[in-house]
C-alpha cells in the first residue's frame, strides 16, 4: 500500500495539461514524474514490492509510455520485457487486434513468439504475464493487448495502470484483473 505521503508525491508528480490533444480532454502528462527521481523511485519501489511474489516471466507494455515503466520493472524483477505495438512497428511475424476509439479505430500487435513458442515458458506452463500502460480511460487499448497475449498462449494474470479515470468504469468489464496505483473518481 502507498502510504498518503507517497500517493501525494506520485498525484504533484503528473501534471494535467488542459484541452490536449483537442478541446474537452485533459491529458495527464506522466514525463513530468519520469523527469522527478523522488516519484519515479516511489512508483518503482511499490511496483516491485507488489509484484515480486507473482511468479511473473514477462512484462508487457503498451506502446509507448508503457514501455518505460515496463522495461524498469522488468529489470528490476529479473524478467523479459514485451512491447505490444501499434500496428506496422514490428519486423517479425505479428498477431493484431483492432479497437475501437471515439472516432474510428487503432490496432496493436505484438510479435507471434513473444513469450516463447505457444507462449509456454520454461516451466512448461503458459507464460506469466503483466500487462502495464501509464493510464486506462475506456480500456479499448488495453483489453486488445490483454487479448493478444492469450491469443498467443501466455496468461495475462494482472494489467497494471498507474492512473485509472474511474469515473469511465472500464475495470468492470475488463477480461482481467486490474491493478491501478492511482485512481481518479
Ligand atoms: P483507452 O484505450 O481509452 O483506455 O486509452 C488509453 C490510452 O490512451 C493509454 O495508452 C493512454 O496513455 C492514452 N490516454 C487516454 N486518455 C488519456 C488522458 N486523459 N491523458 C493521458 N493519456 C491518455
Amino acid at each position: 500500500m502507498l502510504t498518503p505521503h507517497e500517493q501525494g508525491i506520485l498525484l504533484g508528480a503528473i501534471r494535467d495539461i488542459p484541452d490536449f490533444p483537442k478541446p474537452g480532454i485533459v491529458f495527464k502528462d506522466i514525463t513530468t514524474l519520469l523527469s522527478n527521481p523522488e516519484a519515479l523511485k516511489v512508483l518503482m519501489d511499490h511496483l516491485e514490492k507488489r509484484y515480486a511474489s507473482y511468479g511473473l516471466d514477462y512484462i508487457a507494455g503498451i506502446d509507448a509510455r508503457g514501455f518505460i515503466f515496463g522495461a524498469i520493472l522488468a529489470d528490476r524483477l529479473g524478467v523479459g520485457f514485451v512491447p505490444v505495438r501499434k500496428k506496422g512497428k514490428l519486423p517479425y511475424t505479428t498477431v493484431s487486434q483492432k479497437y475501437s476509439l471515439e472516432y474510428g479505430f487503432d490496432e496493436v500487435e505484438i510479435h507471434i513468439d513473444a513469450f516463447g513458442d505457444g507462449g509456454i515458458a520454461a516451466h512448461g506452463n503458459p507464460a506469466n504475464v503483466l500487462l502495464i500502460d501509464d493510464l486506462i480511460a475506456t480500456g479499448g487499448t488495453a483489453k486488445a493487448a490483454a487479448t493478444l497475449i492469450n491469443q498467443v498462449g501466455a496468461k495475462c494474470v494482472e494489467s497494471c495502470f498507474i492512473l485509472e479515470l474511474g469515473f469511465l468504469g472500464a475495470r468492470e468489464s475488463f477480461p482481467t484483473p486490474v491493478y491501478s496505483v492511482l485512481t481518479l473518481d
